[in-house]
C-alpha cells in the first residue's frame, strides 16, 4: 500500500518572494529595484507608494516592536510571515528549548553568515516547505526582515558591506524573538518535553 503523506506536509506555495506585491490590498514590496539597489528602502517597487514610516524601522529600537509590525506588513512578504501558522515542527523545536534556549539558538545562527559574511544573500532561508517547517527561525526572519542583508539593509539601513556589529546582530536576535512570542504566547522559559511528531521525518533542524 502507497505510504500516506501526512496532510500538514503540502506542496511548497508558488512565489514567496520579497519582490511580491498586490498593491490594492496595501501589500506592497519596497526591495529596491536593480537600479536603485543603493538606495535605502522607501517606495514601492510596484505602485511607488510610499505607506511606511520609515522612522519606525531605522530607530532599530526593540521597544518599538509594536509600532514596527504594522509597518513590516505593509509589504507582502512579511504580512504573509505575520499571518502564517508556524508548522507543528516549528512549535515542537520552540518548546523543546524554552524562551532562553531560543535566544540562545538565534544568536548563534544569526552570528554565522547573516553577521559575519559581508554582501546581500549570504545564505538561503527556506520559505515553504519541509525546510521553513524545520526552524521557528526561519518564519521570523523573513516576517522581521532578517532573512538576507538586502532586506535587513532596505528596512533597517544597515550597511551590507561588513560584519554586523554586536548591537545589530542582538537587534536581528531580539526582532526574531519578538515574533515568537507574538505567535507562541504561551512559550514558557525553559525547556518542555515533546514527543517526536509521527509521520513526519524530524531531520536536522538548525
Ligand atoms: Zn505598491
Ligand atoms: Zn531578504
Amino acid at each position: 500500500m502507497a505510504k500516506v503523506r501526512p496532510p500538514t506536509e503540502q506542496p511548497a506555495k508558488p512565489n514567496i518572494k520579497c519582490t511580491r506585491h498586490e498593491c490594492a490590498s496595501g501589500l506592497h514590496s519596497f526591495s529596491p529595484r536593480s537600479r536603485k539597489k543603493d538606495s535605502l528602502g522607501a517606495d514601492c517597487r510596484g505602485c511607488g507608494a510610499i505607506p511606511v514610516d520609515w522612522s519606525i524601522p531605522r530607530s532599530m529600537e526593540l521597544a518599538a516592536f509594536p509600532r514596527l509590525v504594522p509597518e513590516l506588513r505593509k509589504e507582502w512578504i512579511r504580512n504573509y510571515f505575520f499571518g502564517v501558522d508556524l508548522h507543528q515542527k516549528a512549535i515542537n523545536y520552540a518548546l523543546r528549548r524554552g524562551r532562553s534556549g531560543l535566544h540562545e539558538r538565534f544568536r548563534h545562527f544569526l552570528s554565522g553568515k547573516f553577521a559575519a559574511t559581508p554582501g546581500e544573500f549570504p545564505e538561503p532561508v527556506p520559505v515553504d516547505g519541509p525546510g521553513l517547517h524545520a526552524s521557528p527561525l526561519h518564519y521570523a526572519r523573513h516576517a522581521t526582515a532578517c532573512c538576507c542583508r538586502r532586506c535587513f539593509y532596505y528596512w533597517y539601513g544597515v550597511a551590507r558591506d561588513r560584519a554586523l556589529l554586536e548591537s545589530e546582530l542582538e537587534f536581528a536576535t531580539g526582532l526574531c524573538m519578538r515574533y515568537i512570542e507574538l505567535k507562541l504566547p504561551d512559550l514558557g522559559e525553559t525547556p518542555m518535553q515533546v514527543p517526536p511528531l509521527r509521520g513526519v521525518q524530524e531531520g536536522r533542524t538548525p
